[in-house]
């Protein structure tokens, strides 16, 4: 059963810059104490009648009493006005879980997850939910951007490909600098480049409606029906 969505008040607990326009932020819940959620979901903030802005959960579920949120502020509207500007101590408020770009366990294909940017919110929590719970099948991710410094969590997917040899993890960015050792490119080029075949896989691809347009695209030419690439747009 999903969780009801609730309306609920938080402390900000810590904030982090994880890049020069990324932060991110725990959140202690006050009012309900537990926050149940599944792994890939989001919480929206209100900004005044009829606006709001999303917010994917970064952590897993098995934290009910704190989570986290991850956010690129470079768009610099309202969203990104609010998570600049949040103290610790301060009191938010927010309503969630919202969202239906979750994992089905139940679902014996492989996993194919594509993030652009800050699209990695929810992948990283089902990846992270995967691997507490027993990934159990061979999942691959590739994760691109401009240039590293936007791939907030490149780091820790390197650790857990080492740890949890399933999961095979392909980063890919535009601009390198020397060093680089992941793929150069697009998502979609390498979509196109890693998948042999389509054949008992399915998609999670998050990101702008641009990049998740030629992902599904390069996959349905491989043969893959649409409806089994499951997307997430955030712009
Ligand atoms: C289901 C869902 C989950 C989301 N989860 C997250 C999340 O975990 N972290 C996060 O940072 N954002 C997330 N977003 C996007 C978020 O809701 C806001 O749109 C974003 O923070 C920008 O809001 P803003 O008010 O600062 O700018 P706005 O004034 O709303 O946006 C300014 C312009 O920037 C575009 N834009 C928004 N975000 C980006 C981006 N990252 N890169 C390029 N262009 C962009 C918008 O389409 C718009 O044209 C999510 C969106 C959805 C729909």
């Amino acid at each position: 059963m999903p969780a009801k969505v609730v309306q609920c008040r938080a402390r900000v607990e810590a904030i982090r810059r994880l890049a020069p326009e990324i932060l991110e932020v725990d959140l202690r819940l006050l009012e309900p104490a537990e926050f149940p959620f599944e792994a890939g979901q989001w919480v929206s903030v209100p900004f005044g009648p009829k606006r709001v802005r999303a917010y994917s959960i970064a952590s897993t579920p098995v934290s009910r009493r704190q989570i986290t949120l991850c956010a690129d502020v470079a768009p610099g509207g309202i969203g990104s006005k609010w998570f600049r500007a949040l103290t610790p101590g301060q009191v938010v408020e927010f309503k969630g879980p919202t969202g239906g770009f979750v994992f089905n366990r139940a679902d014996p294909r492989r996993p194919l997850f594509v993030a652009e940017e800050i699209g990695i919110v929810p992948i990283r929590s089902i990846l992270w939910d995967l691997c507490q719970t027993g990934l159990g099948r061979p999942a691959t991710l590739i994760y691109w951007g401009r240039d590293p410094s936007w791939m907030a969590y490149h780091a820790e997917f390197g650790v857990m490909a080492r740890r949890y040899p399933p999961f095979e993890y392909l980063p890919v960015v535009r601009d390198s600098g020397a060093g680089w050792q992941g793929e150069k490119g697009e998502a979609a080029d390498v979509v196109d480049r890693a998948v042999p075949s389509v054949k008992g896989l399915i998609a999670y691809v998050s990101g702008g409606g641009e990049m998740i347009n030629k992902v599904r695209a390069v996959l349905m030419a491989k043969g893959m029906e649409r409806k089994a690439v499951r997307w997430e747009k955030f712009w």
